[in-house]
């Protein structure tokens, strides 16, 4: 006869039925006796019982039911009756403890609908099984992640990402040593972002550096919340900036739509097929060809060696964007210049939000997989919970 085994050690199997459907064990806790719950005195005096129908993980791809025989107890101290409890079931649960645990990894990386097609589990009960775990989950991980931070300096980035058309924004803290999310909060203003920043770090001292794109709010609330850390401007927002500059030249010159990309591309990482294409773009147009030099001799900037370096070739830049006819480069001219010094600060602390810019994807297609994502408290904890980066190697090794 057809006969499951189990691996729940608190339980003692009594019968077992196979239907076409499902399979149900009946099981009794092997224990009989409770400790108390109101007074922990030990009894053995049953007051009644009944059953519980329990979902547990399937077997063969067919689902299998614990048919639970639960005693009732009467504390022969205290006179309270109350009912027997279980390791592999958590009190008013219809799913043991490792099915709610399988639920909840199948979700992460896919759907909620997804897995409610593919186990045939209701939408509604995968959703409420997921989160019950990840909120669990999230109180672990915010342990581990304020852990962390007691013994070591902590290099913190901040971001936005546009949650919905129309930007809304919700501004992501990220720990930069482990590319880990911290925690996010909705809208980029300063008082969001000095509370999302009080909220998360709880030693503002050990914080040494900040890495953050130039959105003023943030910079005032990160001098705020951390008056002796230092503030780096993301090089990769820097870049951009000056890219997006050279695609307003472009924009300017009629037919070279289709040459967007070969522009904006870094010199060395154009295809040997597509150099000649791009050497005659530029011979054609010479004020492209001007846009093009400034946009490359601003990535050999960043290339420099040290900071003495890289603060002449800066001044050196600065001069031939505002000596150029292009009003883009004249504005990402000033704006460099109001953030020269964090600008520059890279060359002292060369810290980017590389990682973090990878996660930034994640938290995308987190956000697309859920269809926008109505619940933000739902999706803020899923992105806490899927973007951990190297937060538990340390418990891993
Ligand atoms: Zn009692």
């Amino acid at each position: 006869m057809f006969s499951v085994l189990l691996e729940l050690p608190e339980f003692e199997v009594v019968n077992q039925e196979i239907f076409s459907t499902h399979y149900l064990v009946h099981v009794e806790k092997k224990m009989d006796e409770e400790r108390c719950p109101h007074c922990g005195f030990h009894t053995r005096i049953v007051h009644d019982s009944r059953t519980r129908k329990i979902r547990d993980l399937s077997v063969l791809n067919k689902p299998l039911f614990l048919l639970v025989y639960v005693k009732r107890y009467r504390c022969q101290n205290c006179e309270e009756v109350f009912s027997s409890s279980f390791e592999s079931v958590a009190s008013h649960q219809r799913y043991t403890n490792r099915f709610r645990q399988f639920i909840y990894e199948q979700v992460l990386g896919t759907t909620i609908q997804d897995i409610s097609r593919k186990y045939q589990i209701a939408y509604s009960t995968v959703e409420r099984i997921f989160y019950s775990v990840a909120y669990e989950k999230a109180k672990d991980h915010q342990a581990v992640i304020q852990e962390i931070q007691d013994d070591q300096d902590i290099t913190l980035s901040l971001d936005e990402i546009a949650v919905r058309k129309g930007h809304k924004y919700e501004t992501v803290l990220y720990n930069a040593n482990l590319g880990a999310v911290m925690g996010m909060h909705k809208n980029r203003d300063f008082d969001s972002t000095f509370k999302l920043l009080s909220l998360k770090v709880i030693h503002p001292d050990k914080v040494k550096n900040v890495v953050v794109d130039m959105w003023d709010p943030f910079h005032k609330a990160i001098r705020k919340a951390f008056p002796n850390a230092q503030i780096i401007v993301d090089k990769y927002h820097v870049v951009q900036k000056v890219t997006q500059a050279l695609d307003q030249v472009r924009k300017k010159i009629p037919g070279l739509k289709k040459s967007r990309f070969v522009l904006l591309k870094s010199y060395e990482n154009v295809k040997e097929k597509d150099r000649e294409k791009l050497n005659e773009l530029l011979e054609t147009h010479e004020s492209l060809a001007y846009g093009y030099f400034l946009k490359e001799l601003f990535r050999d900037f960043y290339k420099s060696h040290d900071y003495e370096t890289a603060n002449q070739l800066l001044k050196e830049w600065l001069h031939l964007a505002w000596s150029s006819p292009f009003s883009s480069f004249h504005e990402v001219a000033k704006t460099i210049e109001n953030w020269r010094i964090q600008i520059l600060q890279y060359f002292k602390t060369p810290f980017t939000n590389g990682r973090t810019e990878g996660t930034n994807h994640k938290i995308k297609n987190i956000k697309r997989r859920a269809y926008g994502y109505r619940n933000l408290h739902r999706f803020r904890t899923r992105v806490f919970l899927e973007c951990t980066g190297k937060t538990y190697e340390k418990w891993v090794s």
